[in-house]
């Protein structure tokens, strides 16, 4: 659920104290928003930086502000980081081609966890015993709101955790490369046709939920744009068998993945053994030093402009 207040002339926005600031919504009054980063706002506003509009923002956990601003900076200087190529693994959700890799824990604790399952375990007891034609309980509701609150709070530290480690590629990395991935044609594709069945759908599907899970595809849109203000750049490089592709030697022999955390390469004069996750980035830079960096899609390039409270995932 959001609002859009598209101009920002109304807004009057003032800074109350150190943490604290004041907005005046229309219709509603004033406002008081947790004050998060810089504003042009009082003395810091003018004709190139001042508030042009917000948007009203709303979760389970409560109301965010987040304020359309316009600003002019000057063009980044070129990126002296290096270049590297990023998998979205299947051991760690980024593997990078220097060895490094971005874990993260759960994103709930076990506690909530068993919070979370009590909780839905009350809500289909609760909507069992509801008679045909009844309207849902308040009770039911409650616990509706209680469930969609934990999982706010998963959702908010996912966003957290990938805003902080896109930022920290952005700032290490010139050029940062990853596969081209289609992640709903590969969801597709698993299942196959009825002349030909795809093979093994349910692992597939699992690997393809986990994938969507790391939510790969808003990790390539964050970097893109905190690349591009940094001077760096994204490249994306095509998919097809980066998985099967020796990062040594360069065969693709079919099956030459062991399971799914190892690679061996099945060329006798090479014989790599190693991480699959670090051999498939290692692999998507090799393509893109090699030449093979697709063009990027028209309007790829996300322009987000500075936000407020918690990061806004509906303002693009
Ligand atoms: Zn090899």
């Amino acid at each position: 659920m959001s609002i859009d207040i598209p101009q920002g002339r109304d807004l009057h926005v003032v800074r109350v104290h150190r943490r604290w600031g004041m907005v005046n919504i229309p219709k509603l009054g004033k406002v008081r928003f947790r004050w998060t980063r810089a504003l042009p706002v009082g003395k810091h506003a003018d004709k190139h930086h001042r508030i042009t509009g917000a948007r009203l923002v709303k979760d389970a956990l409560g109301w965010h502000i987040a304020f359309r601003v316009t600003t002019v900076a000057p063009a980044p200087a070129a990126h002296p980081g290096l270049e590297v190529g990023i998998d979205a693994g299947i051991t760690v959700p980024l593997a990078l081609s220097d060895g490094e890799s971005a874990d993260h824990g759960p994103w709930l604790s076990k506690r909530e966890e068993a919070r979370l399952l009590h909780f839905e375990q009350c809500a289909a007891r609760r909507k069992s015993h509801r008679k045909k034609g009844e309207r849902t309980s308040r009770r039911l509701h409650r616990t509706y709101d209680q469930i969609a609150r934990i999982r706010a709070t998963a959702k908010r530290r996912r966003d957290d955790w990938q805003h902080k480690t896109t930022t920290a590629l952005a700032d290490t990395y010139g050029t940062v490369v990853v596969e081209a991935l289609q992640i709903t044609n590969m969801a597709k594709s698993a299942k196959g046709t009825v002349e030909q069945p795809g093979r093994q759908v349910a692992q597939k599907a699992g690997l393809n939920r986990s994938i969507l899970g790391e939510a790969w595809g808003r990790t390539v849109e964050l970097l893109s744009y905190k690349l591009a203000q940094r001077g760096g750049a994204l490249a994306e490089v095509p998919a097809p068998g980066t998985s099967q592709e020796c990062s040594r030697c360069h065969t693709v022999t079919p099956g030459s993945r062991r399971n799914q955390a190892e690679f061996v390469c099945n060329n006798p004069a090479c014989g790599w053994e190693g991480n699959a996750d670090l051999n498939a980035a290692r692999t998507v830079l090799h393509r893109y030093r090699t030449g093979h960096a697709l063009v990027p899609a028209a309007g790829r390039a996300v322009v987000r402009r500075a936000g407020h409270g918690v990061k806004p995932a509906t303002a693009r």
